[in-house]
Protein backbone atom coordinates (compact mmCIF):
# COMPACT_ATOMS: atom_id res chain seq x y z
CA UNK A 1 0.00 0.00 0.00
CA UNK A 2 1.07 3.47 -0.81
CA UNK A 3 1.11 6.10 2.41
CA UNK A 4 0.20 8.92 0.19
CA UNK A 5 0.41 12.62 1.90
CA UNK A 6 0.70 15.66 0.38
CA UNK A 7 4.23 16.92 1.33
CA UNK A 8 5.81 20.42 1.36
CA UNK A 9 9.60 20.86 -0.70
CA UNK A 10 10.96 20.30 2.38
CA UNK A 11 9.00 16.82 3.00
CA UNK A 12 6.94 18.12 5.77
CA UNK A 13 3.02 17.17 5.67
CA UNK A 14 0.44 20.14 4.65
CA UNK A 15 -1.87 19.48 6.92
CA UNK A 16 -4.85 18.89 4.51
CA UNK A 17 -6.09 15.21 4.10
CA UNK A 18 -6.01 13.33 1.01
CA UNK A 19 -9.32 13.91 -0.90
CA UNK A 20 -10.66 13.24 -4.30
CA UNK A 21 -8.90 13.32 -7.45
CA UNK A 22 -10.71 15.01 -10.19
CA UNK A 23 -9.18 15.27 -13.38
CA UNK A 24 -9.50 17.02 -17.02
CA UNK A 25 -9.26 15.43 -20.17
CA UNK A 26 -8.41 17.67 -23.58
CA UNK A 27 -7.07 20.91 -21.60
CA UNK A 28 -4.76 21.92 -24.34
CA UNK A 29 -5.04 22.03 -27.89
CA UNK A 30 -2.42 20.45 -29.20
CA UNK A 31 -3.03 17.42 -26.93
CA UNK A 32 -6.30 16.79 -28.29
CA UNK A 33 -5.07 16.91 -31.67
CA UNK A 34 -2.41 14.54 -31.12
CA UNK A 35 -5.00 11.84 -30.13
CA UNK A 36 -7.39 12.99 -32.96
CA UNK A 37 -10.11 14.29 -30.28
CA UNK A 38 -12.33 16.94 -30.60
CA UNK A 39 -11.71 20.03 -28.85
CA UNK A 40 -14.32 20.37 -25.99
CA UNK A 41 -16.59 22.81 -25.82
CA UNK A 42 -16.72 22.61 -21.66
CA UNK A 43 -14.42 20.17 -19.71
CA UNK A 44 -13.85 16.71 -19.72
CA UNK A 45 -14.00 15.48 -16.22
CA UNK A 46 -13.10 12.16 -14.86
CA UNK A 47 -11.99 11.18 -10.95
CA UNK A 48 -9.39 8.96 -9.71
CA UNK A 49 -10.04 7.66 -6.30
CA UNK A 50 -7.35 8.58 -3.46
CA UNK A 51 -5.75 4.89 -4.09
CA UNK A 52 -4.12 5.90 -7.17
CA UNK A 53 -2.25 8.57 -5.57
CA UNK A 54 1.71 7.90 -4.79
CA UNK A 55 4.91 10.43 -4.19
CA UNK A 56 6.82 10.74 -7.48
CA UNK A 57 9.69 10.50 -5.88
CA UNK A 58 9.41 6.89 -5.28
CA UNK A 59 9.89 4.54 -8.19
CA UNK A 60 7.30 4.43 -10.53
CA UNK A 61 5.57 0.65 -11.22
CA UNK A 62 3.34 0.81 -14.32
CA UNK A 63 0.88 -2.24 -15.09
CA UNK A 64 2.42 -5.16 -17.41
CA UNK A 65 0.76 -7.05 -19.84
CA UNK A 66 -2.34 -4.18 -20.56
CA UNK A 67 -0.65 -2.75 -23.39
CA UNK A 68 0.86 1.11 -23.32
CA UNK A 69 1.11 3.15 -20.12
CA UNK A 70 1.61 6.95 -21.32
CA UNK A 71 2.74 9.68 -19.43
CA UNK A 72 0.62 12.50 -19.02
CA UNK A 73 2.72 15.44 -17.46
CA UNK A 74 -0.18 18.23 -15.53
CA UNK A 75 -0.05 20.88 -13.31
CA UNK A 76 -1.51 19.72 -10.36
CA UNK A 77 -3.90 22.05 -7.82
CA UNK A 78 -4.07 21.22 -3.83
CA UNK A 79 -7.46 22.91 -3.17
CA UNK A 80 -7.01 24.32 0.32
CA UNK A 81 -10.96 25.86 0.92
CA UNK A 82 -14.05 24.31 -0.03
CA UNK A 83 -15.13 25.54 -3.05
CA UNK A 84 -19.30 24.60 -4.16
CA UNK A 85 -20.98 26.79 -7.19
CA UNK A 86 -17.76 28.92 -6.88
CA UNK A 87 -17.31 32.17 -8.69
CA UNK A 88 -14.32 33.29 -10.35
CA UNK A 89 -13.56 35.22 -7.40
CA UNK A 90 -13.44 32.57 -5.01
CA UNK A 91 -10.99 30.42 -6.52
CA UNK A 92 -7.43 31.95 -5.83
CA UNK A 93 -8.00 32.22 -2.51
CA UNK A 94 -9.30 28.34 -2.21
CA UNK A 95 -6.08 27.44 -4.06
CA UNK A 96 -3.19 25.88 -1.28
CA UNK A 97 -0.29 24.99 -3.48
CA UNK A 98 0.74 24.05 -6.90
CA UNK A 99 2.52 20.51 -7.79
CA UNK A 100 3.02 18.30 -10.96
CA UNK A 101 1.27 15.12 -11.49
CA UNK A 102 1.89 12.28 -14.16
CA UNK A 103 -1.75 10.82 -15.17
CA UNK A 104 -0.69 7.41 -16.06
CA UNK A 105 -2.74 6.21 -18.63
CA UNK A 106 -3.29 2.38 -20.29
CA UNK A 107 -3.89 3.69 -23.33
CA UNK A 108 -4.49 0.54 -25.78
CA UNK A 109 -7.23 -0.38 -22.57
CA UNK A 110 -8.60 3.20 -23.43
CA UNK A 111 -8.50 3.24 -26.75
CA UNK A 112 -11.07 -0.04 -26.18
CA UNK A 113 -12.85 1.68 -24.15
CA UNK A 114 -13.43 4.26 -25.84
CA UNK A 115 -14.73 2.49 -29.60
CA UNK A 116 -17.41 1.04 -26.52
CA UNK A 117 -18.34 4.35 -25.03
CA UNK A 118 -17.32 3.03 -22.01
CA UNK A 119 -15.95 4.68 -19.12
CA UNK A 120 -12.30 5.20 -18.80
CA UNK A 121 -11.33 4.31 -15.38
CA UNK A 122 -9.74 0.92 -16.00
CA UNK A 123 -7.38 2.43 -18.33
CA UNK A 124 -7.39 6.18 -15.64
CA UNK A 125 -7.84 5.50 -12.04
CA UNK A 126 -6.16 1.92 -11.49
CA UNK A 127 -3.51 2.19 -8.28
CA UNK A 128 -0.70 4.17 -8.36
CA UNK A 129 -2.16 5.95 -11.78
CA UNK A 130 -1.27 9.38 -10.47
CA UNK A 131 2.12 9.66 -9.30
CA UNK A 132 2.24 13.35 -7.58
CA UNK A 133 5.46 16.10 -6.73
CA UNK A 134 5.94 17.64 -3.22
CA UNK A 135 3.87 21.24 -3.28
CA UNK A 136 4.81 24.63 -3.32
CA UNK A 137 2.33 27.90 -1.88
CA UNK A 138 0.74 29.50 -4.78
CA UNK A 139 0.36 32.44 -3.65
CA UNK A 140 2.15 34.97 -5.73
CA UNK A 141 2.55 32.39 -8.54
CA UNK A 142 0.90 33.57 -11.85
CA UNK A 143 -1.26 30.47 -12.54
CA UNK A 144 -1.92 31.58 -16.24
CA UNK A 145 1.52 31.41 -17.18
CA UNK A 146 3.66 28.71 -15.73
CA UNK A 147 5.65 26.13 -18.25
CA UNK A 148 5.93 22.34 -17.48
CA UNK A 149 8.32 20.08 -18.70
CA UNK A 150 9.01 16.23 -18.68
CA UNK A 151 11.73 14.82 -20.08
CA UNK A 152 12.50 11.37 -20.85
CA UNK A 153 16.20 9.32 -20.74
CA UNK A 154 17.47 13.48 -20.83
CA UNK A 155 15.42 13.84 -24.04
CA UNK A 156 12.23 16.38 -23.50
CA UNK A 157 8.68 14.86 -24.54
CA UNK A 158 6.49 17.21 -23.25
CA UNK A 159 6.73 21.17 -22.96
CA UNK A 160 3.72 23.37 -22.46
CA UNK A 161 2.66 26.92 -21.04
CA UNK A 162 -0.60 26.43 -18.45
CA UNK A 163 -1.26 29.85 -21.05
CA UNK A 164 -2.50 27.63 -23.77
CA UNK A 165 -5.03 25.89 -21.62
CA UNK A 166 -8.32 25.68 -23.06
CA UNK A 167 -10.22 25.85 -19.91
CA UNK A 168 -7.54 28.27 -17.81
CA UNK A 169 -7.34 26.97 -14.05
CA UNK A 170 -10.01 29.91 -12.81
CA UNK A 171 -12.58 28.82 -15.40
CA UNK A 172 -11.60 25.02 -14.42
CA UNK A 173 -12.51 25.41 -10.74
CA UNK A 174 -15.22 27.27 -11.23
CA UNK A 175 -17.08 24.50 -13.86
CA UNK A 176 -16.21 21.62 -11.42
CA UNK A 177 -17.19 23.23 -8.41
CA UNK A 178 -20.77 22.73 -9.51
CA UNK A 179 -20.39 18.88 -10.40
CA UNK A 180 -18.39 17.77 -7.63
CA UNK A 181 -17.74 19.94 -4.33
CA UNK A 182 -13.98 20.43 -3.50
CA UNK A 183 -13.01 19.71 -0.75
CA UNK A 184 -9.81 20.66 1.21
CA UNK A 185 -6.86 18.08 0.19
CA UNK A 186 -8.65 17.54 -3.39
CA UNK A 187 -6.31 17.45 -5.86
CA UNK A 188 -7.45 19.30 -9.81
CA UNK A 189 -5.08 17.43 -12.32
CA UNK A 190 -5.46 20.13 -15.45
CA UNK A 191 -4.60 18.39 -18.28
CA UNK A 192 -1.76 17.58 -20.42
CA UNK A 193 0.19 19.29 -22.99
CA UNK A 194 0.75 17.56 -26.57
CA UNK A 195 3.82 14.77 -26.41
CA UNK A 196 2.79 11.89 -24.61
CA UNK A 197 4.28 8.85 -25.25
CA UNK A 198 4.61 4.94 -23.59
CA UNK A 199 6.89 4.27 -20.28
CA UNK A 200 9.03 1.81 -20.15
CA UNK A 201 10.75 -0.10 -17.54
CA UNK A 202 14.29 1.37 -16.75
CA UNK A 203 13.29 4.98 -17.91
CA UNK A 204 14.40 7.80 -15.45
CA UNK A 205 11.92 11.16 -16.08
CA UNK A 206 12.57 14.46 -15.08
CA UNK A 207 9.98 17.16 -14.93
CA UNK A 208 10.06 20.94 -14.29
CA UNK A 209 7.37 23.69 -13.09
CA UNK A 210 8.62 26.76 -13.96
CA UNK A 211 11.01 27.29 -11.21
CA UNK A 212 9.12 26.40 -8.89
CA UNK A 213 9.45 22.24 -9.07
CA UNK A 214 12.40 20.21 -10.61
CA UNK A 215 11.73 16.13 -10.08
CA UNK A 216 13.13 13.43 -11.27
CA UNK A 217 12.22 9.72 -10.57
CA UNK A 218 12.25 6.20 -12.47
CA UNK A 219 10.06 3.92 -13.90
CA UNK A 220 10.75 0.01 -12.67
ZN1 LIG B 1 -4.58 13.70 -18.39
Amino acid sequence: MSHYFHQRVDGSSWDLPLGKIVCVGRNYADHAKELNNPIPKEPLLFIKPATAAVSISQPITIPQDQGECHHELELAILVGRELKNATPAMVPGAIAAVGLGLDLTLRDVQSRLKEKRHPWERAKAFDASCPLSAFVESAGVDLASLSLQLYRNDLQQQSGNTRDMLFPVVELLVDISRVFTLLPGDLVMTGTPAGVGPLQSGDRLHAKLGSLLSVETQVV
